[in-house]
């Protein structure tokens, strides 16, 4: 059930927010075209998004931890379209929420359900990048 995230947040929000210190993120989230926007194509799944090229990239491949196929991304739109009409018609305004990825963010254009996925993708993906880094000295105790 989507959540009612939709609180207008013009004002104060920005505490919970920090800056996105890439500027290239932030001039792409600042363009309003509908070209400034990239599909993140992750299991069957395919996500609008806007970042600048480097942080698209890391998004991606932390969100492609979590699948056996490699997440891609495509600067146009992937033939066949975005199959899900709530993220068709998702507004393209900064009151979406922003990833933050290192020092930028990656900007979800996508109906709440599909930013919730998307989300959950890079934070497991996250989890799993730590592990991994973690577990080079580490014991085995996290082995099961
Ligand atoms: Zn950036
Ligand atoms: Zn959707």
């Amino acid at each position: 059930m989507p959540e009612a995230d939709l609180q207008h947040s013009e004002s104060g929000a920005d505490e919970g927010r920090p800056p996105v210190q890439c500027d290239a993120c932030r001039s792409a989230f600042e363009s309003d075209s509908r070209r400034a926007v990239s599909f993140l194509l992750l299991d069957h799944l395919t996500i609008p998004v806007v970042s600048c090229e480097d942080h698209l990239e890391q998004f991606a491949s932390v969100c492609g931890l979590t699948t056996e196929d490699t997440a891609e991304t495509l600067d146009h739109r992937p033939a066949g379209g975005v199959r899900c009409p709530g993220c068709r018609l998702a507004p393209h305004n900064s009151a979406q929420p922003v990833i933050p990825v290192r020092k930028g963010a990656v900007l979800v254009v996508a109906c709440p359900e599909h930013q919730s996925k998307v989300f959950q993708r890079f934070r497991t993906g996250l989890q799993t990048r730590h592990h991994l880094s973690s577990n080079v000295g580490a014991t085995t105790n996290s082995l099961r």
